[in-house]
């Protein structure tokens, strides 16, 4: 390809929004352009390479036995609806109406459509597993696009949904699609680190992230120095610094030895620090009660503190029945905070927040400041492990400037549930080996997720088994962001000058650069060309009249490997001058080798890349 005619339109310039290196360097480089807030279009250069990470991904999903289809991206509205998530997905799914009145979204993720597909199939337990995927592209009304195509509103997807019989068909598929991604990500160039992740609400049994460290990520991770674990923090889990006590005799033992709970006054006191200051005590001494209003409740209720008169409803047909609300007492020491990701799951709930103040005050009687989870009558408590272990602690009396010490877990109150709802901080220990564990920034490239009956259930799927008996089938999906990807490729792979794209995703693989493209210089570089592309090399010739300054600065832009430049003096004695984009020294090819040479190295590097993990 030449230069000339390749529509690569750089720039020194760089929009004043552009602040992580890859949205820059894409802009910079002509790979992308903006449309409008959170759209972009790719231009060759970037599509060169976009294409090449979606083919990677492609190869990778055909080897695991996934089967790709195209399902349209505008989906009717009913398949929204009969799943629940028309009502509960929020402001991030653009709804639309047709000319004729009828509902449809654009797919953000097509569980939906895919479920539609296997309804109408599957009949037959001998049809399963079954795993079907696609490429393509994805729309969220994301509130705050930023960072490029590293977050933007439109951006394709690979989406894998698979449809088992059973759990173990199912792990050995998400197993396999584990491994995939491994490769997928080794392929690109990329460092990618594994966590565990919060696997929800509504039925899902295991979860996987596959995240990059990034300094602008939106993911916190925890890892442990000494062992491989590693979790994001929304899931992240920590050994425990206190001795919890389950059972309610042991909690009751310990309760026996401190004094009885008394109240004291706590004028104008309200946050735990005011708290630590007045009463001369760390805030581990404290229990820290907060009111949470949880949305669609899945747990039984029946029989919790306060709960006698909630309604149930079914959010679709087939899905179990839930509490559209519900309020909590969350109690945990003074120290941690609440975890709102575990909360929600150990609420079984869409969706939790902080109760505002009116709730908080018909709640526990007393302004905001004065909760706490002895003699609260009103709604159930909710407990963090933490405070299973705590015998003598400082609480607030739910009564104005009042608040308790010498509260015990297990004589002064109860638990209705007790559950892990941490947050896990740097310098918490490791959960696996007690190691010490540190946090990283991350962005989330991809997630595979074990699902359940979530989809098959509310829509209806089922399947006879070798009985003859009709089952629903149990699900897994696996979503990998392609334009996310690209941009992180360029994250890990970059200087100061631009790219540095790894071979197996380069747009193209040598750029070869004449001094002056006349002559026998202009001869020499087109027979290169031609040789190299023979060889099945992808090469960009800079056939532009312009200063040899101007053609470096741009080859360095753009990242592509090798570049090679011809000169009339080099060529004189037969040689041209070749340079890895990764290094600093040139190498004085002769011009008849050059082509092999470099094909080795390109190949080389390649097949290294390519290489299994
Ligand atoms: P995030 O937490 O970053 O919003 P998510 O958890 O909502 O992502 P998934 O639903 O798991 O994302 O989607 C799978 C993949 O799609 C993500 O791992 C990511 O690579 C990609 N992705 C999601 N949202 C965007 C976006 N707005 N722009 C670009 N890629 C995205
Ligand atoms: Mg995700």
């Amino acid at each position: 390809m030449k230069y000339s005619q390749a529509f690569i339109p750089t720039l020194r310039e760089v929009p004043s929004d552009a602040v992580i290196v890859s949205h820059r360097l894409m802009f910079r480089s002509g790979m992308i352009r903006k449309l409008g807030n959170g759209l972009f279009a790719y231009l060759p250069l970037g599509l060169r390479s976009f294409r090449k990470v979606e083919q990677i991904i492609r190869e990778e999903m055909n080897a695991i036995g996934s089967l790709e289809i195209k399902p349209t991206v505008v989906v009717p509205g009913e398949l929204w609806k009969e799943s629940g998530r028309w009502d509960s997905m929020g402001e991030a799914l653009l709804r639309l109406k047709n000319r004729l009145g009828l509902d449809f979204v654009v797919s953000p993720t097509a569980e939906e459509a895919f479920t539609s597909v296997v309804r109408d199939e599957l009949s037959s337990y001998r049809q399963l597993p079954l795993s079907l995927y696609q490429i393509n592209t994805k729309y969220r009304d994301e509130i705050r696009p930023r960072y490029g195509v590293m977050r933007g509103r439109e951006f394709v997807m690979k989406d894998a949904y698979s449809y088992h019989t059973g759990d173990e068909s199912l792990d050995e598929h998400y197993q396999a699609q584990g491994r995939a991604y491994r490769r997928i990500f080794k392929r690109c160039g990329l460092t990618v680190i594994p966590v565990k992740a919060d696997s929800g609400a509504m039925g899902g049994t295991g979860s996987e992230e596959f995240m990059v460290e990034s300094e602008v990520g939106d993911n916190t991770l925890l890892l442990c120095r000494v062992c491989d674990y590693s979790a994001n923090v929304e899931k992240a889990e920590c050994k425990l610094d206190y001795s919890p006590r389950f059972d309610i005799n042991l909690a009751k033992g310990a309760a026996s030895r401190t004094p009885s709970m008394e109240k004291i006054a706590t004028p104008e006191v309200r946050t735990i620090e005011e708290l630590c200051s007045f009463l001369k005590t760390g805030a581990k001494s404290f229990i820290k009660t907060l009111i949470y209003r949880a949305l669609n409740v899945e747990l039984d209720l029946s029989g919790a503190p306060g709960c006698g008169s909630l309604k149930q409803q079914k959010t679709a047909p087939g899905a179990p029945a839930s509490y559209p609300e519900a309020f909590f007492a969350v109690a945990i020491r003074g120290d941690l905070d609440v975890n709102e990701i575990k909360l929600a799951a150990a609420l079984k709930a869409s969706e939790v927040t902080l109760a505002a103040d009116a709730d908080v005050r018909r709640i526990t009687g007393a302004p905001v400041g004065f909760a706490g989870p002895a003699g609260l009558a009103a709604v159930p408590v909710i407990a963090d492990f933490t405070v299973t272990g705590m015998n003598d602690a400082v609480t607030g009396a739910l009564e104005k400037d009042l608040h308790y010490r010498h509260a015990a877990y297990g004589r002064d109150f109860e638990a209705w549930l007790i559950a892990d709802l941490r947050t896990v901080r740097a310098g918490d220990h490791c959960p696996v080996c007690g190691g010490e564990l540190y946090e990283k920034k991350g962005n989330e490239l991809g997630h595979i997720f074990k699902l359940g009956n979530k989809y098959t259930r509310s829509m209806n799927v089922s399947y006879l088994d070798e009985e003859g008996k009709s089952r629903i089938p149990t699900m897994g999906c696996y979503g990998i962001g392609l334009d996310r990807t690209l941009a992180s490729i360029i994250e890990e792979h970059h200087d100061d000058a631009g790219i540095i794209w790894p071979a197996t995703v380069a747009p193209y693989h040598v750029i070869i650069i004449p001094i002056k493209y006349e002559g026998t210089v202009k001869t020499a570089a087109d027979t290169l060309a031609a040789a190299l592309e023979h060889a099945g090399i992808e090469v960009l010739l800079d056939d532009r009249n312009e200063r040899p300054g101007v053609k470096f600065n741009d080859a360095d832009l753009l990242g592509i490997p090798w570049r090679v430049v011809v000169g009339e003096k080099n060529l004189a004695a037969g040689k041209v001058e070749a340079r890895r984009r990764s290094e600093k020294e040139n190498r004085l090819l002769d011009l008849k080798e050059a082509a092999d040479k470099l094909s080795g190295w390109i190949y080389g590097e390649i097949g290294e890349l390519n290489s299994q993990c």
